[in-house]
């Protein structure tokens, strides 16, 4: 009874800490197609900033493209996306919505950082170089700021030591960790992680992860971690997401979701794990 009044206090810290909050992402009524296949059904989702939700559910229930239409490499079929109270698609001019233009699109591309299974480093650059590229070339930072920030980030990662390093010389692990400390530097308001440990050797996943968790725990930015590590789900989320079919089938805390499953679809799936 002790922990569950434990569990029923952090659930209502958790609200109370949203609650008078505007959401930071606002998925509302989103359908994708492609060509014929509908992949996303009609989801509503909120994310509020500093909230960490992960997305889980079985391979092609469309947690990926979610992230992917939020990043803008996807166009929603139906429905809209808000993120940072603008809409991402759209904009005003004069009082009315028309379509976004590309320089609306960029600015708000710069609010999200996303992290991909292939970490997509850049071969012929050293490690300090990949991270500062996009804060000088894309943030116009000097030299000398965009270095300052990418040590920073790079220490974040457990990484300082490695600078003038190749990528081609840097183990899986590592190389995740320069593509986290690369999206970081450029300071998003969400960032979404695509299954960042799925490519690696067992081995290496702890130590993504522990990054991971190190910056979940430092607290502002919204994440939201789409994984198929159920541990570190339950460890890093505020929220969980189960999603199948292109649809939201269950959400709630951890306890909720791990321990008080309500749909037999989730039961079945959190089974495999077990
Ligand atoms: P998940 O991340 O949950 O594994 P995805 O979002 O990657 O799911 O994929 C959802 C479905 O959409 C899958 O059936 C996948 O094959 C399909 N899909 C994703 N991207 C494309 C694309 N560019 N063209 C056609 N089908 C796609």
């Amino acid at each position: 009874l002790e922990k569950q009044t434990e569990e029923l206090d952090a659930r209502e810290d958790r609200n109370e800490r949203f609650a008078d909050v505007q959401p930071i992402v606002k998925y509302n009524n989103i359908t994708k197609s492609f060509g014929e296949l509908e992949v996303i059904k009609g989801v509503d989702l909120e994310l509020y900033p500093g909230e960490k939700i992960a997305m889980i559910g079985p391979s092609g229930s469309g947690k990926t493209t979610l992230g992917r239409l939020l990043m803008t490499l996807e166009e929603p079929t139906g429905g809209t996306i808000e993120l940072d109270g603008e809409l991402l698609w759209h904009m005003e001019v004069k009082g009315k919505l028309v379509r976004a233009d590309e320089k609306h699109l960029h600015r708000m591309r710069g609010k999200v950082g996303m992290i991909f299974q292939h970490f997509n480093l850049f071969p012929h650059m050293n490690v300090l170089r990949n991270v500062t590229m996009a804060p000088r070339t894309v943030l116009g930072l000097s030299r000398e700021e965009a270095h300052d920030r990418a040590i920073t980030m790079l220490r974040k990662v457990g990484l300082e030591e490695k600078l003038e390093v190749y990528p081609s010389q840097l183990s899986g692990g590592q190389k995740q960790r320069v593509a986290i400390a690369r999206a970081l530097v450029m300071q998003p308001k969400v960032m979404i992680f695509d299954e960042v440990t799925s490519a690696l050797d067992p081995e290496l996943v702890g130590e993504v992860l522990e990054v991971i968790k190190e910056i979940a725990r430092e607290g502002e930015m919204a994440m939201l971690l789409i994984t198929h590590e159920m541990e570190f789900a339950r460890d890093v989320a505020d929220r969980i997401i189960f999603g199948a079919e292109g649809r939201i089938v269950e959400q709630g805390t951890p306890e909720q979701i791990f321990e008080n499953s309500q749909s037999e679809r989730l039961q079945s799936f959190l089974g495999r794990f077990a």
